[in-house]
């Protein structure tokens, strides 16, 4: 047996017990005649004790140990000296009396510390000794904490989890899909799933009216900080369901998620429209933890001689409490916030409510106190605060002004990250019209019914067409969406219409789908969650690449592996692909 024990177990109840450990060396201290090893697994760690005058042979020994040898010991459980309440095991120590080394280690590139000395690139290519850390083992253990409580719930559920392919078809509709050649069938290539949406459909038409799976997806987008090419969701499908059901059933299982991982009863889970959420915050994932929503001035703050107001077609003022305060310089640096080319206001203009009710404002010029009153008014400004107002194409403006409110709230401290907001996006618009390719996009998926109440404007008027899709929003993080889906053949056939396919496109792409459909295909919807950024929100960071055990760098590297990397000419000709001669 190589351990009695694990390096987290032993109390002070277990002294005088005769034990075995093996683990890691995290480090060797050396204090007179006596030497310390803290032995290190992933439970914990436990104090080795040895004696040069009583066993000056092992003692020696373990002198000589490295950081991140294996060993094994055994020894007797004994009450520590000088006890350290800061550890699980800090009561006890262990007197050695065996001591074996199962394996040397090279000087590890990094300190396996809570805190290392390790750069970013370094941990990232030594990711096996990185994941030794506390921190990413405490990750990796609420992960797994998360996937098994969601299982649980589901399955109390009768939902079945349920494996469909990784070889799937390539689709252009959607992200770019990785593709990966067929050696069988020269010339042709499959793709990986950017999600199982058309296979959980199938299983609908198949009787399984409750399938979910914590499934690997996959989408070749550019990337960016908190993207991963590969990245894991829970993905869900019901039938015989309307929004409503499903909107229960997980607004369920995130409340389970949140009670049983966290200790956390989530408040009410807000229901918004994309309109509302929009108009109120220019974003169609508002962070709720605080208010400043946007007041529109046009009608008081136009006409009055004041050319960036009148020029614009919205005018947004923001109500920031308490920061009446503001310095000329934090309003300068606000100021060149709002003009970053990533965000690219013209400008940006505040009020400053006195404490004696007048006004200062950076357009006093144009302005008299009389009509900032009425700014004030209808921001609901109070004596104290601080309204920023941004003008411009209206469109623009609601997204530069989400930018500010986000800025606002965290300057002032308003994010807490203990704090929880959940709610549901809906009546998202259907399509979305793209002027460059001239064409409607699905906003969701194609496969997303139109709210009955709107199918005849299909035709008509397609833009103002409403779906019957949701996003689960939490602090302005989008944690999951779905839809109720179309199960109608001639309605999806209709939606492909509208998306520009061809009938032949349209068969050649989801003709088993639509094939499907024709052997009585259930009325169903469904939801997928990020699990990764779930993980991520868990633990309290944005971060989701601190919460997968081996993901890929910014350029979508792994640096372990040091992949993607070239394939021989023998791999590339067997194929069927382009030998590359060098
Ligand atoms: N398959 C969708 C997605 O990956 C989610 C859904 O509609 O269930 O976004």
């Amino acid at each position: 047996m190589y351990r009695t024990h694990t390096c987290g177990e032993l109390r002070i109840q277990n002294v005088g017990e005769k034990v075995t450990l093996a683990g890691w060396v995290q480090r060797v201290r050396n204090m007179g005649g006596m030497t310390f090893i803290d032995l290190r697994d992933r439970y914990g760690i436990t104090q080795l004790g040895f004696n040069m005058e009583v066993d000056a042979q092992i003692c020696e020994k373990a002198r000589k140990l490295g950081r991140e040898f294996v060993i094994q010991i055994a020894g007797e459980v004994i009450e520590r000296e000088s006890k350290n309440s800061q550890m699980d095991t800090g009561e006890i120590e262990l007197k050695v009396s065996t001591l074996e080394v199962l394996n040397a280690s090279a000087v590890p590139p990094f300190t396996v510390d809570d805190e290392t000395d390790g750069g970013e690139e370094i941990r990232m290519k030594y990711r096996y000794i990185d994941l030794r850390r506390n921190p990413l083992r405490k990750n990796l253990e609420l992960r797994h904490k998360l996937a098994i409580e969601t299982r649980k719930y589901m399955d109390a559920l009768h939902f079945m989890e349920i494996e469909t392919p990784y070889l799937i078809k390539s689709t252009p509709e959607g992200a770019r899909d990785f593709v990966v050649p067929s050696r069988m069938n020269e010339g042709q290539f499959y793709a990986l799933p950017q999600s199982p949406q058309t296979f959980k459909q199938l299983l609908m038409i198949s009787g399984y009216d409750r399938y979910f799976q914590i499934v690997r997806c996959f989408r070749d987008e550019d990337l960016r900080a908190d993207r991963q090419p590969e990245f894991t969701q829970i993905d869900c499908e019901m039938a015989f369901v309307e929004q409503e059901d499903i909107l229960q059933t997980f607004e369920g299982l995130v409340r389970h998620l949140f009670k049983s991982v966290k200790g956390i009863e989530l408040p009410e889970f807000v229901r918004m429209t994309y309109a509302e959420a929009m108009s109120k915050y220019g974003s169609d994932k508002p962070d709720l933890r605080f208010g400043m929503a946007f007041n529109e001035l046009n009608a008081i703050a136009q006409n009055q001689g004041f050319q960036v107001f009148d020029d614009a077609e919205l005018v947004l003022g923001i109500c920031a409490q308490g920061a009446g305060e503001y310095s000329r310089k934090q309003l300068d640096a606000l100021t060149d916030f709002v003009k970053r080319p990533q965000i690219g206001a013209q400008g940006l203009i505040y009020c400053k409510v006195n404490e004696d009710g007048t006004f200062k404002s950076s357009v006093d010029k144009f302005f008299s106190q009389d009509q900032l009153a009425h700014w004030a008014n209808a921001t609901n400004a109070k004596p104290g605060d601080l309204i920023l107002v941004l003008a411009g194409k209206a469109n623009k403006v609601r997204k530069q002004m989400n930018e500010l409110r986000l800025e606002m709230g965290s300057q002032l401290g308003l994010r807490t990250s203990s704090d929880y907001r959940p709610m549901w996006v809906v009546d998202f618009p259907l399509l979305e019209w793209d002027e460059e390719t001239q064409r409607f996009y699905a906003m969701h998926h194609p496969f997303t019914a139109p709210k009955p109440e709107h199918i005849d404007l299909l035709s008509s008027d397609p833009k103002s067409v409403n779906a019957n899709a949701y996003d689960l929003v939490i602090n302005g993080v989008e944690l999951g969406g779905g839809s109720i889906r179309i199960h109608d053949r001639d309605l999806q056939a209709k939606m492909f219409e509208i998306l520009g396919f061809s009938d032949e496109e349209a068969e050649d792409q989801f003709g088993f789908l639509m094939g499907a459909f024709k052997y009585g295909a259930p009325p169903h919807g469904g939801i997928a969650f990020g699990f990764d950024r779930l993980a991520a929100m868990f633990g309290g960071t944005d971060s989701i690449r601190d919460y997968i055990a081996f993901p890929k760098n910014n350029a979508g590297r792994d640096l372990m592996i040091d992949s993607p990397s070239k394939i021989s000419n023998e791999q590339l000709d067997e194929l069927n692909l382009k030998v590359i001669i060098e």
